[in-house]
């Protein structure tokens, strides 16, 4: 395979200065992308990942903006078609979490979450999609006018108590994507999620930061290890390329079997 499938494109990932964005906006950008690295607050991580990519030989550049924000989202595309003259690959990967048990979860914690994790989604996407739609094919860049990729979870197939507002959240970006998708293929832009299962990050340190957590975190991935960045910025740098040209409106889940149901491996 060409490892340098995405030469000549330019990439906007969001939330990228840790976690999943930042192993998706280090895939892209070794595949040949040139990637804004968008994040919220201190600006030294992001810092970090553009100087990781530019000692690699890439290109790369860190735009502050809260996805959330209308005026904001719209400020971080215009710099970004400033800086780079177009862009051809959006990951919307920004997202938090802010659980409580449904009896207790107050309605701000809900609205964070779901401002952040879908109309962030959406504010990003239409804003790219209107760029993708003026610009249209390049064929000698890509085979399509654009791609977008939503970092949806398993949760958006898998119940999650205590985390209602979350689990909404993903399952509200899988039809979103999908909608989207049928909308604008004849436009020739793809839209796809990935639904990662457990990786290790910020988000989710409880859960395997200590030998017992981890021990538990892995009876339910059958493929016997916890996901790392790298699990996910393979498969977004796949699914941004034109050997992933005929593939829309599609959850690729990456998750060690997590949605396998394992309980059954030895009953049921
Ligand atoms: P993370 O906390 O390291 O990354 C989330 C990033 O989003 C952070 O860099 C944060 O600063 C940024 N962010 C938060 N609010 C923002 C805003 N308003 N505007 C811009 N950026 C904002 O955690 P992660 O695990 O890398 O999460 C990335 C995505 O992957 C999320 O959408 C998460 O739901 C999803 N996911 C993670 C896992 C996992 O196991 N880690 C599993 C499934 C899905």
């Amino acid at each position: 395979m060409d490892s340098q499938r995405l030469k000549g494109q330019k990439a906007l990932v969001t939330g990228a200065a840790s976690g999943i964005g930042r192993g998706i906006a280090r895939a892209l950008a070794q595949a040949g992308a040139a990637v804004v690295v968008n994040y919220i607050g201190d600006s030294r991580p992001a810092d970090e990942v553009v100087a990781e990519i530019q000692s690699a030989g890439g290109t790369a550049l860190a735009i502050e903006a809260d996805v959330s924000r209308e005026d904001q989202v719209q400020k971080m595309f215009q710099k970004a078609i400033q800086a780079f003259g177009t862009l051809d690959i959006l990951v919307n990967n920004a997202g938090i979490q802010r659980d409580a048990p449904f009896l207790q979860m107050t309605l701000e914690q809900w609205n964070t979450v779901l401002s952040v994790n879908l109309t962030g989604y959406f504010l990003c996407a239409r804003e790219a999609a209107r760029e993708f739609v003026r610009r249209g094919v390049v064929p000698s860049v890509s085979r399509a006018a654009g791609k977008i990729i939503c970092i949806s979870s398993v949760h958006e197939i898998i119940p999650w108590a205590g985390h209602c507002d979350y689990a909404a959240s993903k399952g509200g970006i899988m039809m979103f994507m999908k909608t989207i998708a049928q909308e604008l293929a004849p436009q020739r832009i793809r839209v796809n999620s990935i639904a990662p299962g457990a990786i290790k990050t910020a988000i989710n340190r409880k859960a395997w930061d200590t030998p017992q957590a981890e021990a538990n975190l892995l009876k339910l991935i059958p493929c016997g290890r916890v996901g790392i960045p790298e699990d996910i910025g393979s498969v977004a740098a796949w699914l941004a390329s034109d050997d992933a040209d005929y593939v829309t409106g599609a959850t690729l889940i990456a998750d060690g079997g997590m949605t396998l149901y394992p309980s059954f491996e030895h009953g049921g």
